[in-house]
């Protein structure tokens, strides 16, 4: 029965009428924010029922479970849940389209600028110059670097604050269509607001990207500290397998050892680790070399001490 309304949930929208509400509230009140974009790209009738600006519970649920996962920081006053599930979660670049390679070490998204871009959008769509015709719109007292959003990268050789064009070009288009210098400085004044907060929730959501990075290389690190742990404890088992087997022929701990250990002394043969495990006759020959070393080496330690002795 279940089976048979995932299939009508999934072949025909409509038939999401059919569903008991509090069943479609269930699922929808448990995805996480991609699973709805995810949803809205599978086809028109889901689209339009997950973008239905009256289902945005849905949303809100989702960010809510979003938060609980330590996902991306919640949606800003000024943009709506899907755009901005956009730009936290989708990974296309806003230019060309281009799906991109996800690196998780580094922080992928302009945040300032709603989106991902890929470096060759970058020159075309972003500008370092504010140009001197949109600057002279602006009413006198303006700075015009606090206009419109802006993010400082390190170009090759250089530190660069950049600004989308297309914000220029649609900013100097409002200006110039408009006579009364009151209503210009109106229009720059709420930009100047509008790009405050924007420039206050992406630092939120830097932070929020480095301490995800940041998770990301202590997990690598654990793991790698972990295999690493695991590798010891296999070494350390192996050399008092085969430090027992030599005791049988008559070796034991002696002082010149490495820490005066028969088995600690073994783990520092070179080939000693990356040997396998052996059959009954490679051992015996696997044994034999470590005691025609242990040998070589027992008396390199006396001729040694031979001669120190005599200066
Ligand atoms: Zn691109």
């Amino acid at each position: 029965m279940a089976r048979r309304k995932s299939k009508l949930f999934i072949n025909n929208v409509d038939g999401f009428s059919t569903l008991p509400l509090d069943v479609l509230c269930e699922i929808f009140s448990s995805l996480l924010p991609r699973d709805l974009l995810h949803l809205a790209r599978t086809n028109k009738a889901l689209r339009s029922f997950v973008l239905n600006r009256s289902n945005s519970m849905i949303w809100k649920a989702a960010f809510a479970n979003n938060a609980l996962a330590k996902g991306p920081p919640r949606c800003p006053p000024y943009m709506s849940e899907p755009a901005w599930a956009h730009v936290a979660f989708d990974n296309f670049c806003e230019g060309c389209q281009e799906n991109l390679r996800v690196d998780p070490n580094v922080d992928m998204v302009w945040w300032e600028f709603g989106g991902r871009y890929c470096s060759d959008c970058v020159p075309t769509l972003m500008t370092i110059v504010i140009p001197a015709k949109l600057k002279r719109l602006y009413p006198a007292d303006t700075i015009p670097e606090r206009v419109l959003p802006r993010i400082g990268r390190d170009a090759p050789g250089e530190f660069r604050w950049y600004n989308l064009v297309s914000d220029q070009t649609k900013l100097l288009q409002q200006l110039s269509a408009t006579r009364s210098a009151a209503r210009r400085r109106e229009i720059t004044l709420k930009r100047i607001q509008d790009t405050a907060l924007i420039q206050q929730h992406s630092m939120r959501c830097r932070y929020w990207a480095a301490s995800k990075i940041d998770d990301y290389q202590d997990d690598i690190l654990r793991r790698k500290q972990a295999k690493a742990n695991k590798d010891g404890d296999l070494l350390r088992a192996k050399a008092e397998q085969v430090a027992k087997r030599l005791r049988a022929r008559g070796w034991g701990d002696e002082d010149w050892m490495v820490n005066g250990m028969l088995a600690r002394h073994l783990q520092y043969y070179p080939d000693f680790e990356n040997s396998k495990s052996l059959t009954a006759r490679l051992s015996r020959e696997f044994d034999d070399r470590l005691v025609a070393r242990l040998t070589a080496d027992r008396k390199k330690y006396l001729q040694q001490e031979g001669g120190s002795d005599n200066a």
